[in-house]
């Protein structure tokens, strides 16, 4: 009934929409600052931000020294701008409407780099249940829900538990983070994976500890090829040349923490 009522409003900045012709619910501004860096040159198997001269296949030389579980990182853009500041608003539980709106950009995204070879499932990233209560909803599963709904496809957003409380991850490097997690997630029940391609989904990652966890877990119940899709990457600095070079970006490349108040080395994945 409000629908008819009220005009309808960018869920991002909240200005007046005059019409919203494909659905999205945000303005035009607010769309191009979440999608600014939706183009730019990244490395497939991590995400981050990479020199453009490569090809468009070659892995960094980070992805084969860690050798991550999953097979690819899809992400909307870097941890920046106005995508880190959407990414820390869509933590609160009254911000589903703006998480929606950004999980449909998401799932546009993943159509454009996925093509025809669409996972069959689709996996959110679990919250501990302590965290669930203080937060409200997981992020992660809006996102879910919302490329489950563009793809028909199903979102299983209780394939997997989170069965602890991790230490908070935003001061931790790769190797605390992976040490800190391990056995963290466990498989709820067990689904009939049988080597299909799934998709794990989370709003942030830092590090790739966590999606690499998922991922363990995942393919120990079947799982074949595992792409991760995520809101925003953050960087670790290293990336600053290939984010070009205006030095609003370059602050900003160095992420606070998931709260956006106490600064930290990396954000909570
Ligand atoms: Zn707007
Ligand atoms: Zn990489």
């Amino acid at each position: 009934m409000l629908d008819l009522v009220l005009p309808p409003v960018c869920v991002d900045c909240g200005a007046g929409l005059d019409m919203d012709p494909v659905g999205r619910l945000l303005c035009g501004n607010c769309l191009g600052g979440l999608c600014r860096d939706v183009h730019l040159p990244t490395c497939p198997g991590c995400g981050l931000p990479r020199d453009p001269r490569l090809p468009k296949t070659a892995r960094c030389w980070e992805c084969q020294r860690r050798k991550f579980r999953f097979d690819q990182v899809v992400a909307l853009g870097v941890y920046r701008g106005p995508l880190r500041q959407a990414a820390i608003r869509m933590k609160q539980f009254h911000e589903a409407a703006l998480v929606a709106a950004v999980g449909d950009l998401l799932a546009e995204r993943l159509d454009e780099v996925l093509g025809s070879d669409l996972p069959q499932w689709i996996v959110p990233i679990p919250k501990f249940w302590v965290k669930r209560i203080v937060r409200g909803a997981n992020t992660a599963e809006v996102l879910a829900e919302s490329v489950s709904r563009r793809w028909g496809r199903p979102a299983i957003v209780h394939a997997l538990r989170c069965r602890k409380s991790t230490r908070k991850q935003s001061l931790l490097g790769w190797r605390e983070r992976q040490r800190n997690l391990a056995g963290a997630l466990q498989l709820v029940r067990r689904h009939g994976f049988n080597k299909a391609h799934v998709l794990i989904v989370d709003d942030i990652m830092t590090t790739g500890a966590t999606a690499n966890e998922a991922a363990r877990v995942l393919r120990r119940a079947g799982a074949g090829r595992i792409t991760v899709a995520v809101v925003a990457r953050a960087t670790r600095g290293r990336e600053l040349p290939f984010l070009g070079n205006d030095t609003l970006a370059a602050a900003e490349a160095m992420p606070l923490d998931r709260d956006g108040d106490v600064p930290g080395r990396f954000p909570e994945e």
